[in-house]
């Protein structure tokens, strides 16, 4: 969605309030596809000393297997958006901001703004809950239901001077 602000330019202390949502469902993170629910994003966009800042947040539930144990998990997660919108570029130091974005014929692009946001504000790791400890590497079973009965991994050179011993 582009957000006209050409009425916000002749209005200093002005602001234009936004919502906007938006289908990321073929967004991939860490090779899931988490966002099977509209990102909805709300905000405003406030002229402050002739400089567009843009604040708000954006809301979505994920759903997914946990990328440790595997579980179903839903999670509700709001991002911060906060961008500042401009004219033209100003610094050509080779240094992207990545908050910092280009009006186009006086409009915010919305939808770049809010997917831009959602990317950088995902976490990397899709868990269940911060301390998941996941699935056995040898018997498979969900840790976070207790131990399993593995063994631990002997020390092969603690075998060797057993069969040593042995003789
Ligand atoms: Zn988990
Ligand atoms: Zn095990």
């Amino acid at each position: 969605m582009l957000l006209n602000l050409s009425v916000l330019k002749d209005n200093p202390g002005g602001s234009i309030p936004f919502a906007v949502d938006l289908d990321l469902h073929d967004m991939s993170f860490g090779g899931c596809f988490t966002v099977t629910e509209p990102v909805v994003a709300t905000g405003e966009v406030h002229n402050t000393a002739d400089v567009f800042v843009l604040n708000g947040s954006v809301r979505t539930t994920l759903h997914g297997p946990c990328d440790r144990c595997a579980r179903p998990v839903e999670k509700a997660v709001e991002f911060p958006m906060h961008a500042v919108l401009t004219e033209a570029l100003a610094n050509d130091d080779g240094e992207e901001d990545p908050w910092l974005f280009l009006l186009e014929e006086g409009c915010a692009d919305l939808d770049d703004i809010v997917t831009t946001t959602f990317v950088l504000s995902m976490d990397s790791k899709f868990l269940c809950k911060e301390d998941c400890k996941g699935l056995c590497c040898r018997c498979g079973k969900d840790l976070n239901d207790g131990p399993c009965d593995c063994q631990p991994e002997a020390d092969p050179r603690l075998a060797v001077l057993k069969q040593l011993l042995k003789k």
